[in-house]
């Protein structure tokens, strides 16, 4: 059987979206009509958004439903119009929604760096918008936000918070995080792909970005995705069963660690040091890039992904593990492996022997020749 483990790129659909999203596909109402069958979906949008907003401690009306976490990101950073500064391990979608951010720097263990966030803040001459992650996609390390928010607001700066890889792993409250804005996205736990929210602080007035329609009163135009948003409720209201469950999946990723350490012991854990999600391990092996390792587990039938981004066919080392100084061949010989809901013990056994296997064959030189992008 294949073991899968790359629940940061998204997670298997659990069984309940899956009932919950067969149920609302048998809704034909568009939930802006004033008929019955409209009122019918208006009422499953709602009680999503009432489940979502009890699971990270916001008010309904501050949710604004979106495409995903992309566009959370993109209304979040385009919509305030603020120049803004974003920390330089942000996801692409924070990266490139607006032109020339700041950037903030990160220490070695991958924290954001708030004596430079200070030094930021007090050279703007204008207000500015602070974007800073929860819960890093590659790595796992969490984020100081309420430090990062408390220091942006005695500079009168909005924050954003990109919480899309936190929710159902750690506790999360949009309120107890005192930021402006967050973005989260249904399929990072357990939901559908192509839904998510921006949560947006109540009488805070952003500029759409996608125009058209008064949905989302006004926020975000376009008929809503019913049985998405229905999923994405039905996921939420698991997320705190699931951080419940998180102790499971740190001994899981704790014994990975222990046992790849023990045997390849040139073998680098990023952010180790740091507090990070219970279900991520981000770890390099030196002499073999991610590109082989991942096409060497994935013949082995086990899902794991490589640090970087893949574009027209080139693999270019993680932004995220060069902010932290890893060296370009570092960073490029760097995998992530993410567990999740369905992960068991012996997923992970498999896991450990295919990339030790892979690692003993390093040694005598079996491998191809690597050539790091
Ligand atoms: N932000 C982070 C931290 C992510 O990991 C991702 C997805 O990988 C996104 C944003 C984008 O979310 P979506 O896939 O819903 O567009």
């Amino acid at each position: 059987m294949d073991v899968y483990l790359d629940y940061n790129a998204t997670a298997p659909l659990r069984p309940e979206v899956a009932s919950a999203m067969t149920a609302a596909f048998a809704l034909c109402g568009n939930a802006s009509s004033v008929h019955r069958f409209g009122r019918l979906a208006r009422r499953a949008v709602e009680d999503a958004r009432e489940t979502i907003a009890v699971s990270v401690n916001a008010a309904a009306a501050e949710i604004v439903f979106t495409s995903g976490g992309t566009e959370a990101n993109n209304l979040a950073l385009r919509g305030s119009g603020r120049p803004v500064l974003i920390s330089s391990i942000e996801h692409d979608s924070v990266r490139a929604a607006r032109d020339d951010p700041g950037l903030i720097r990160v220490d070695s263990n991958g924290v954001v760096d708030l004596a430079h966030l200070e030094e930021l803040l007090n050279a703007a001459e204008t207000p500015l918008l602070v974007s800073v992650m929860l819960a890093n996609n590659e790595t796992g390390v969490v984020q100081p936000i309420d430090q990062v928010a408390a220091l942006a607001k005695q500079f009168g700066a909005l924050v954003h918070c990109d919480a899309v890889q936190a929710l159902g792993k750690i506790p999360l409250s949009f309120a107890g995080l005192d930021v402006d804005m967050m973005s989260l996205s249904a399929h990072k736990l357990g939901g559908p792909q192509g839904v998510g929210a921006l949560i947006i602080r109540d009488g805070l007035n952003l500029v759409p970005v996608q125009r058209g329609g008064g949905q989302e009163r006004g926020r975000r135009a376009g008929t809503e995705n019913i049985a998405g948003i229905a999923g994405f409720g039905a996921a939420a209201a698991l997320a705190a069963q699931a951080v419940e469950a998180a102790p499971e999946l740190v001994d899981m990723r704790d014994h990975i660690e222990a046992r790849l350490r023990a045997a390849v012991p040139d073998a680098i854990i990023y952010g180790a040091e740091a507090s990070r999600l219970p279900n991520t391990v981000c770890i390099g092996l030196p002499g073999v890039t991610n590109e082989v390792q991942v096409m060497a587990l994935d013949l082995a039938g086990v899902a794991i992904s490589a640090g970087s981004a893949c574009s027209s066919g080139k693999l270019t080392p993680s932004h995220v593990l060069q902010a932290m100084g890893a060296s370009d061949d570092a960073a490029a010989s760097a995998i992530r492996v993410s567990l999740g809901w369905q992960t068991s013990a012996g997923d992970c056994e498999r896991f450990i022997e295919t990339w030790t296997a892979l690692a003993k064959r390093r040694e005598s030189c079996e491998l191809p020749e690597q050539s790091v992008a």
